[in-house]
């Protein structure tokens, strides 16, 4: 096949211990999926989780023991961070119950949810779509991915994110609204999930604004660090 132009290369995530890469289909993000940041951003209640996207190559992707650059995107003043775990499709699937769910998780990751959090307030306030608040370019930092079998209990990591050594958002995973195989069913229920779909599960409390200069540390247990440094646009 000829294409009229080089297509875009895939866009992948080294995996821990392996040679192998992981493609990256679509990026899923689930909205406040911990109490705290829910009430933080004005919400009080369960409600059903709602989810976002970002396009797969909004990703920067860092790897182990590296500090990548994050450049400070455009039309914003209040660049924040969300840290999150990632859960890593491997084996796609409609309508997956939350029973089964664990069937198709490849593995975790460390990843935030950069957001421009002037223009989200703006787009709520207009009932418009958050696209521009979250789907930009190098919107999605993510560490390498971590095998399910190597991650260990995930239920009971600890999730937090330091910025220039100063603790920011701490919480853990067992504090999420919709957990993990709950999050798949509902996602699967709307779309049909595809083995290389990420899923940036929610952030705790304490999301902030970053500025140029700032260095971002995020950690999960068992799964390593995720560094960046912002850079001036
Ligand atoms: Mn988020």
């Amino acid at each position: 096949m000829t294409f009229v132009f080089d297509p875009a290369p895939t866009v992948s995530v080294p995996v821990v211990g392996s040679p192998l890469r992981f493609p990256v289909h679509r990026i899923y993000c689930v909205a406040r999926n911990y109490v705290d940041h829910a009430i933080e951003m004005g919400q009080i209640g369960r409600e059903a989780p709602f989810f976002f996207m970002k396009p797969a190559d909004a990703l920067v992707v860092v790897n182990a023991g590296d500090t990548a650059d994050l450049p400070y995107p455009s039309l914003t003043h209040n660049l924040h961070h969300e840290i999150e775990l990632v859960v890593a499709i491997g084996k796609g699937g409609k309508n997956i119950k939350a029973v089964d769910a664990h069937q198709h998780i490849f593995g975790y990751a460390v990843g935030l949810d950069m957001t421009r959090r002037d223009l989200q307030n703006e787009m709520k306030k207009q009932g418009r779509p958050w696209c521009i608040a979250k789907g930009f370019d190098h919107s999605a930092p993510i560490g390498p991915i971590t095998l399910v079998a190597d991650a260990g209990d995930i239920t009971q990591a600890e999730i937090a994110l330091q910025v220039n050594g100063v603790e920011r958002q701490r919480s853990q995973i067992a504090k999420l609204i919709w957990n993990i195989a709950e999050t798949i069913e509902h996602l699967s229920a709307a779309w049909a999930l595809q083995p290389g779909d990420l899923i940036y599960t929610g952030t705790p409390a304490g999301v902030g604004a970053v500025v140029p200069g700032d260095l971002l540390t995020g950690s999960i247990t068992a799964l390593g660090d995720l560094t960046l440094t912002v850079q001036a646009a």
